[in-house]
């Protein structure tokens, strides 16, 4: 499937902003219409949602089914329950004598248009999860998933116009260069998921028309793993989450940084785990993910060559199939390649680092979108709380921040910004505008202290 020509994507543009000004996609009923169609649009198609996966990403069905279209239709569902607790009007409380001259209303209102970018790695769910989002806040979206899994693009592309209101809801398909075209559009809000590289050339682009921009990027996600740590629960939340999706999701496990007193049972857990989830060494289990192109799979291949660190466990690769193996890399030193960009695949670093060095290096590094901490030891969690930053943090597992429901999810710095998730998702949408109506004309004369000329005598209530 080719992409859209600037034709397509200028009818798409002029359609949504068409449809907005007319002020449909406010009304409650609109939404609620649109969030269960959206939901109809993942049950129908689960199954080839599942396959395109597997065709883009070798992954396992039962990921797609629960990571993909259970995540995403469980949240449409619970948008829907809170829909009109979360778009109420809120109302500050009366603190002053200002707030007697008139009651402020804070009204959420959708900001118009949004380009909705998506990334390959959870192709369905990262483009529909923010679509749910600004459809609760009355927003009208252009969607824009990933040109790197083609089959997910082009099942989306095909469902979404059969689904969805056509006119305030549109799917367009680009790569790089097109998107130079659809950037120079002045949306109202563009919600970006990927890379900080490409971040920055969408957030330029977003400037010109200073267009409010929510950022949801990666990083290098440590796991802290101290003495006090239970070391086999520990290995395994590590190990299955670089077994999930072949260790391309944001919040993976970059590295780890290790008590040097408990390493080598950590590695020994470690194995253990990992001959588990792939079914023994050298293996090819159907429900491991392949990495998603020769690019990135090049990329991590250069990376192990680069490496002055050990590995000692996995390292098997298939550049036809894109096969790569869980692969633990020991004796990995701070400035070593493995940790010098984001990995996004299955190369697992282990740093020997007791808990002070290891949160100077968390801290030497660009601030990451999670940080794990295994440690039984409170005081040691409040440090690495209070010592470091991170887009969030989860103790004594992994990504579990990112599932609570209504919390807000989100970088910090080189990880992104902005919220999404439960609400925080219908805020990154919305504006929020105060409106007041003054008092009735006839009170006016109570009001005269305000005019000048001013005295200590009117104003000294
Ligand atoms: P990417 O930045 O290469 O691509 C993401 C999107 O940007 C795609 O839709 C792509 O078409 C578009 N794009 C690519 N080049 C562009 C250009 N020059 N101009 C405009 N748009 C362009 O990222 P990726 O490789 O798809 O994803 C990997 C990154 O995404 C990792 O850093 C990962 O951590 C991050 N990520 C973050 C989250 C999150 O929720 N925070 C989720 C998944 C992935």
């Amino acid at each position: 499937m080719g992409y859209s020509t600037p034709a397509e994507f200028d009818a798409a543009y002029r359609s949504t902003q068409a449809v907005f000004a007319s002020g449909l996609t406010k009304k409650k009923e609109w939404r609620r219409h649109q969030l269960k169609r959206a939901w109809w649009m993942i049950e129908d198609n689960k199954e080839r949602m599942a396959t395109a996966l597997y065709a883009d990403l070798h992954k396992d069905r039962q990921e797609t089914f629960f990571a993909e279209c259970g995540v995403t239709q469980s949240d449409i569902l619970h948008t829907l329950d809170k829909l009109d607790q979360w778009t109420q009007d809120e109302r500050p409380a009366r603190t002053n004598m200002l707030n007697f001259l008139g009651r402020a209303v804070v009204r959420k209102e959708p900001l118009g248009v949004t380009l909705i970018i998506g990334s390959w790695n959870f192709p369905i769910n990262l483009l529909l999860q923010p679509m749910v989002a600004a459809i609760a806040a009355g927003c009208a979206v252009i969607l824009k998933p990933s040109e790197l899994a083609p089959a997910a693009q082009k099942l989306l592309r095909e469902i979404i116009p059969k689904y969805m209101d056509p006119g305030a809801i549109r799917c367009v398909t680009a790569g790089p260069e097109e998107m130079q075209y659809v950037l120079t559009h002045r949306f109202d809000h563009i919600f970006y998921t990927g890379s900080p590289r490409i971040a920055r050339v969408i957030q330029t682009a977003a400037t010109k028309y200073l267009t409010p921009v929510t950022l949801e990027l990666g990083g290098q996600a440590p796991a802290i793993v101290t003495a006090t740590a239970n070391i086999d629960l520990s290995a395994k939340h590590i190990a299955a989450t670089k077994f999930m999706t072949a260790g391309q999701v944001c919040v993976n496990v970059n590295h780890v940084l290790v008590d040097p007193r408990v390493r080598d049972v950590l590695i020994s857990h470690l194995i253990q785990h990992f001959d588990v989830f792939m079914g023994g060494r050298d293996t090819r289990p159907e429900g491991y993910t392949h990495v998603i192109n020769e690019h990135h799979f090049d990329r991590l291949e250069n990376l192990l060559q680069r490496t002055s660190g050990q590995i000692i466990y996995g390292g098997h690769r298939d550049r036809a199939t894109r096969f790569f193996s869980p692969t633990i890399v020991v004796g990995v030193q701070p400035g070593d390649a493995l940790l010098a960009e984001e990995l996004f695949g299955p190369i697992l670093p282990v740093v020997d680092a007791e808990l002070n060095t290891a949160i100077a290096i968390t801290r030497g590094m660009e601030h990451p979108l999670a940080i794990y901490g295994f440690t039984d030891d409170r005081n040691e969690q409040s440090r690495i709380l209070n010592e470091t930053q991170s887009g969030g943090v989860t103790f004594n597992d992994c990504m579990l921040h990112v599932a609570a429901r209504d919390a807000p999810f989100g970088g910090i710095g080189n990880s992104g910004h902005g919220y999404h998730h439960g609400i925080h998702g219908l805020l990154a949408f919305s504006h929020l505008r105060t409106h007041i109506h003054a008092l009735p004309f006839w009170m006016e004369s109570l009001m005269e202290a305000r005019y000048p000329p001013y005295s200590r005598q009117k104003t000294s209530t």
